[in-house]
């Protein structure tokens, strides 16, 4: 017996990621089955037909849909409170997807300056090829948002926190004021996960993933999630997605499924290790600024505190010394990994302005406080006494 859509709606998180969605074939296994198939049979030539006009809801081809790709998005949708989900083989496929499936020659779209490099190109160079027009604003200057929003936009665009610099974006705010420009709002909730931040429930349209990072959280494979309403889904992104093809592997769809099984847990303790590096960074004198949302001394505090239920994974510091000695660190880490990746077990570092970010100019960097003293940490699930250790003597 599997429990039904409303019981599962019911279910307190933890519930819900470990059994959400969960199908069971004819050989009644307790772990999710691993449906690898590109196709599926038809009784007769006119289940075939009907299936193709929409008449039977069925699996036709995994570039639609799959049972293991499938179970993996309801248990997310069910986790983030939204209608509907559909996953995609990387979080760079979720953003291109999200946009490019409703925005047209001649829409405005507007744009956090503080973005992940892949979704600046997105942003600052693909779309506009196809004429989309894109304002970008300063996401932490509410009076940008309103000048910007002033006038009618089609899509609102942003991360929160950002990548790397932490900044907050007020999601209730911005949101009220694209919707009243007429704009979709679409969130990068990455490093915050659906475990840390809601922002479906505080006004925005669709929450994107980059599944890679927390929710597989263990280095393994890509993926990424577009969460939104039925409407959204079904309408603009369906279409989109059935003819274009960024589908999710069914083997990666499992290994994110057990991944959510852990994600509350995982989170918990990434938080938990993360606040107490950060405590223990603001004692060291060879850093020059550290940023932690849940640090008093963020310059957002009072709405990271508000908007999310803890710091998440990533603290980002300058060190005196400039960019030898941001490498200098780099190098003397010995259970700190260099890597460009985030959101893993394994504790993480690296330069941003030489690495995710080097595509950004100079005077682009600079507005988004990129400095090449700048260090970003992802913190895993180690011990922290000797994350701090390793970390300590990297600085000495
Ligand atoms: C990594 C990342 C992405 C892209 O995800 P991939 O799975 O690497 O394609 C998008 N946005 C943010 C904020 C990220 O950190």
């Amino acid at each position: 017996m599997t429990a039904d859509q409303n019981t599962q709606r019911s279910w307190a998180p933890q519930t819900q990621m470990v059994r959400g969605a969960t199908e069971r074939s004819q050989f009644s296994e307790t772990n999710e089955a691993i449906f690898m198939t590109s196709g599926y049979v038809y009784e007769n030539a006119e289940e075939a037909e009907g299936a193709f006009k929409g008449e039977n809801e069925r699996f036709m081809y995994s570039r639609f849909r799959n049972p293991t790709v499938a179970m993996f998005e309801k248990r997310l949708a069910l986790i983030e409170g939204a209608e509907d989900c559909r996953a995609t083989a990387s979080g760079m496929a979720a953003v291109y997807a999200a946009l490019a499936c409703h925005l047209s020659a001649g829409d405005r779209l507007v744009v956090s300056r503080a973005l992940f490099g892949s979704c600046h190109y997105i942003c600052a160079e693909l779309l506009p090829r196809f004429g989309v027009k894109v304002d970008f604003v300063d996401g932490t200057d509410i009076t940008q948002w309103e000048a910007a929003l002033s006038t009618p936009a089609n899509a609102v665009f942003f991360e929160t926190p950002s990548n790397p610099g932490l900044e907050m974006i007020d999601v209730a705010k911005v949101s009220e004021l694209a919707h009243k420009a007429g704009a979709v709002v679409v969130v990068d909730n990455v490093f915050a996960t659906p475990i840390l931040q809601k922002p479906l429930h505080n006004g925005a349209d669709i929450v994107v993933y980059s599944a890679t990072k927390h929710i597989d959280g263990q280095g393994r494979c890509l993926g990424g999630a577009i969460l939104g309403t039925t409407e959204f889904i079904v309408e603009k992104l369906t279409p989109f997605f059935r003819h274009t093809g960024p589908s999710l592997s069914p083997f990666n769809a499992w290994i994110l499924l057990k991944s959510l099984e852990t994600l509350k847990l995982r989170m918990e303790h990434h938080c938990n290790n993360a606040l107490k590096v950060a405590h223990a960074l603001e004692r060291e004198k060879n850093i020059s600024k550290i940023l932690y949302p849940f640090l008093p001394s963020h310059p957002q505090h009072k709405l990271a505190t508000s908007q999310m239920s803890a710091g998440g994974s990533i603290i980002t510091f300058e060190l005196t010394g400039g960019k030898f000695c941001a490498f200098q660190f780099l190098n003397q880490l010995k259970l700190v990994d260099i890597s460009n990746n985030l959101g893993d077990a394994k504790s993480l570092a690296c330069h941003p302005a030489t690495t995710t970010h080097h595509r950004l100019t100079p005077e682009e960097r600079g507005h988004l406080g990129i400095t090449e003293a700048l260090v970003r940490i992802s913190i895993g699930l180690e011990d922290t006494d000797d994350l701090i250790a390793d970390i300590t003597q990297a600085l000495a």
